[in-house]
């Protein structure tokens, strides 16, 4: 089974189970059992003498932990003494078991390599085995992860055996104790260290190191047994019977004051708060992104105004071009022709504008182009429209108004140009040609009777005003 749950928040997800009844009975033990018991004055007992919570010898050679508790209940259910076998390694204790120098190892899983010298009651306990690494790892997926990674733990330990078989790939440090392991994580030389969740935790918390930290868990766990020496099968059916008879209420009492002490109230919202910077930032991106995006379209547009602006308007006079005036004169007609009512076209021309140039000078030429433009202009009523036909002839577009109407305007702006002086006391006077529009003319009709007039103006000496 795999059982990874995540990271951090697990520190008080302890997977245990109790395999016992809850029977109160007393032990029925058979006969061959009891002559057995009647003979024994003691039972010598071997355990980790450094694994708390599960258990230890403490400073004064006593026996803690949750198998003290087990072991003080085993003994009085089966009536004989259990005797500590002191020991300061469980690699020592392990030898001690198969050199026959204890009858019985307290707490440990059944392996192959044990079971050629202990056999195994039932499991009695069973835990999570996790993984720690350095608080920099995010998290660990299990053993897989850790191929070609060091991995730190007690000589020993079950977890030397399965991973020979399980995960060769692994480089195991071996340690005296999980302590050390832990160290070897904290300092860097070991990338991560394996034991069951509630020990590795409680030596943590014990050694106060600040940057190791559970980073995941393996599929196996820890299924804890009593073991018996393999050579003495009534003392197996004894501690079986004694471990299946147990009550439940009284197994669990006993888990609970160990775990308890161990397990601390502390939840690790370090993943959290990756994940809130994560979304912050994303969030920050988007929005930074999103007023580019505003600022990028609020350029765009304002090209494309200044760009409408230039394709319609003539460099120089800042009037319209023929390309818009052409434009204007289409729409007028739209005009006339869906509401009724007509308009005019005046097209003037500067006299002799050639001579201007070539004695003034082409930049005396451009400014009397811009102030002739200011000047019409200026002289226009409101919705008449003034373009650059192209060099020095204009355009000047005037709705509602008839052939009459236009060529007093026009005989207006001529006497006006007539008498102005342009820069550089340049005196010059314009030529029109006026043309109405007739219902059912194209623009190249009406466009070509104003040019044909302004030429007779121009055949007819000038400075004149010619209309239809
Ligand atoms: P006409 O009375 O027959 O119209 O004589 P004109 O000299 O005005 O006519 P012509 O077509 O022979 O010459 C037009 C001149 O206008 C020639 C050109 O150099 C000048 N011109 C056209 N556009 C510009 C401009 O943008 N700036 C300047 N300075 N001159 C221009
Ligand atoms: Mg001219
Ligand atoms: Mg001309």
């Amino acid at each position: 089974m795999r059982f990874f749950t995540g990271v951090g928040f697990n520190y008080l997800i302890l997977v245990l189970f109790v395999g016992i009844t809850s029977s109160v009975q007393a032990i029925s033990f058979t006969e061959e059992e009891q002559a057995y018991l009647a003979n024994k004055s003691s039972i010598s007992m071997c355990i980790d003498p450094d694994w708390m919570p599960f258990e230890a010898i403490d400073e004064s050679g006593q026996h803690v932990g949750l198998s003290a508790d087990y072991m003080a209940e085993y003994s009085k259910m089966i009536g004989v003494k259990i005797e500590l076998v002191k020991t300061s390694t469980w690699s020592e204790s392990l030898l001690k078991a198969q050199a026959r120098e204890c009858d019985i190892v307290a707490m440990l899983n059944s392996s192959p390599e044990r079971s050629k010298y202990l056999n195994f009651t039932k499991p009695y306990v069973t835990a999570a085995v996790a993984l720690i690494s350095r608080s920099d790892v995010l998290f660990i997926d299990g053993l897989a992860a850790l191929e070609g990674k060091t991995l730190a733990m007690p000589k020993s330990y079950i977890y030397e055996e399965l991973i020979k078989r399980d995960y060769p790939g692994i480089h195991v440090i071996y340690t005296s104790n999980q302590q050390e392991s832990i160290k070897l994580v904290s300092t860097g030389r070991a990338y991560a260290s394996i034991g069951t969740q509630i020990t590795l935790l409680r030596d943590i918390q014990l050694l106060a190191t600040q940057n190791v930290k559970v980073a995941g868990f393996t599929e196996y766990k820890s299924i804890l047994r009593v073991g018996i020496r393999n050579d003495d099968p009534v003392l197996l059916s004894i501690f079986s019977k004694a471990v299946d008879e147990l009550p439940a209420a009284r197994a669990n009492e006993m888990l609970q004051r160990w775990y308890s002490v161990t397990v601390e109230n502390k939840i690790d919202f370090t993943l959290l708060w990756l994940i809130l910077a994560f979304f912050a930032v994303s969030l920050f991106a988007f929005f930074m992104r999103l007023r580019s995006v505003r600022r990028f379209n609020e350029i765009l547009s304002e090209k494309n105004v200044q760009l409408e602006r230039l394709s319609q308007t003539d460099h120089l006079t800042g009037l319209y071009n023929r390309l818009k005036t052409d434009e204007v004169i289409k729409s007028e007609i739209a005009r006339a022709d869906r509401y009724g009512g007509s308009f005019s076209v005046m097209i003037f021309d500067i006299d002799l504008f050639k001579q201007i140039n070539d004695t003034k000078g082409h930049q005396v030429g451009d400014r009397v182009l811009i102030q002739m433009s200011r000047l019409v202009d200026n002289n226009l009523r409101e919705p008449d429209v003034l373009g650059r036909w192209g060099g020095e002839e204009f355009m000047i577009v005037s709705p509602e108004l008839d052939a009459g109407g236009a060529a007093l305007l026009a005989e207006k702006l001529r006497v006006l140009v007539e008498d102005y002086v342009f820069p550089e006391q340049v005196k010059v006077t314009i030529s029109f040609g006026v043309a109405e529009y007739h219902m059912g003319d194209s623009p190249n009709v009406l466009l070509s009777r104003a040019d044909k007039l302004l030429y007779e103006a121009k055949s007819a000496g000038r400075n004149l005003v010619k209309v239809a």
